[in-house]
Order: structure tokens, then sequence, then C-alpha cells
């Protein structure tokens, strides 16, 4: 399945556990089936999903999914060891897309209704895996062999700290790092 369609899919399920939820029945549910779900970019490593408001509005001023422009998810977290994750994010920036703009404590409840638990404390391991997809380079003694794991080239300015010998740029392979 692509990205699209599992993120589709993966809407219409926070939807439907949506429904279910009592403190949520007032609320204009329904309608986040309406707002266009997207991707961020692949190598953003801070942001995990981001909901996206019409031009004009102002946070403060949400009155509902039609101010919303679009729900962007990262594409790490459509993978099968993630979904349950990306189905958790989507139903925080649904809560936002409702209304309920900042991080307060009102949010805060609704956000631990959801009913996956282990969903809900996802957030600090997906942040974990999104650093390491960033090691793209290998700091590495030619002498004693030991690598170093780093986003940036080191350009020769490091040594080995028991060889005292200049550590060598080595690139990570795409795979190596999407592992
Ligand atoms: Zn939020
Ligand atoms: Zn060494």
């Amino acid at each position: 399945m692509d990205d699209e369609r599992i993120l589709t899919q993966l809407a219409n399920n926070v939807v439907h556990t949506m429904h279910q939820i009592p403190q949520l029945s007032l609320l204009p549910v329904s309608e986040l089936q309406n707002i266009p779900l997207g991707r961020l970019r692949r190598d953003a490593t801070r942001l995990h999903a981001v909901c996206r408001y019409q031009k004009g509005v102002k946070k403060s001023e949400i009155s509902g999914p039609g101010d919303v422009r679009c729900v962007d998810v990262h594409p790490a977290a459509l993978t099968n060891d993630w979904q349950r994750y990306a189905a958790f994010l989507l139903y925080h920036e649904f809560l936002h897309a409702l209304g309920f703009a900042g991080h307060d404590k009102t949010f805060r409840n609704l956000e631990a209704l959801w009913p996956d638990l282990k969903a809900r404390g996802m957030g600090k391991s997906f942040g974990t895996h999104l650093q390491k997809r960033c090691v793209k380079w290998l700091w590495k003694c030619p002498q004693c062999s030991k690598e170093h794991q780093r986003t940036r080239r080191g350009r020769g300015r490091y040594r080995c700290r028991e060889c005292q010998i200049v550590l060598i740029d080595v690139k990570q392979s795409e795979n190596l790092r999407d592992q």
C-alpha cells in the first residue's frame, strides 16, 4: 500500500474511534474526514505531525475542521512498526482541528482519552528512531577501525583518542540508514 492509502485508512480508523469517545460527541468529528492529509519531508527530525490552518486563520480563532488546510504526518510513521503511533498523531492533530489549539490541560485530558495506551507513549522512541536515520557519516580511525556515528562530515578535523590518528569520513549507504 502506498503512503496516501495508508494515511486515508488510518484517518478513517481514527475518526471511527473518535466517534466512540463520549467526551467528543458534541464536536463535528465527521467533518475531520474532509481534511486533506499529507506527509512531512522525509528528513524532518523534530516534527512528527502538524495541523496547518487556512491562510489568515489565527490559532486562537479555530472553530472547526473547516479552518484546517491540511494535516501532515511524518512518512517514517507510516511504516508497519509505527502505524499505531501515526494513528495517535492523527488523533492529536484532529483535536487541534476541532478547535483545541494549544497544549493546555483540556487538550492533554482529551489526548489521554486515546484508547491505545502504548501508542500514546511512543513519541520518545519515534524521536530516537528519526535521529538515528540522520546518521550519514562514520568517522573512522584507519588504525584501530573504531567508528563514530555522525550527522556531518568530519573533514579531517578530529583524531582518534587512542591512536591520535586523523579520523577519515565514510559515507553511510541509504539502505543502512533506513534500517
Ligand atoms: Zn499539538
Ligand atoms: Zn584509533
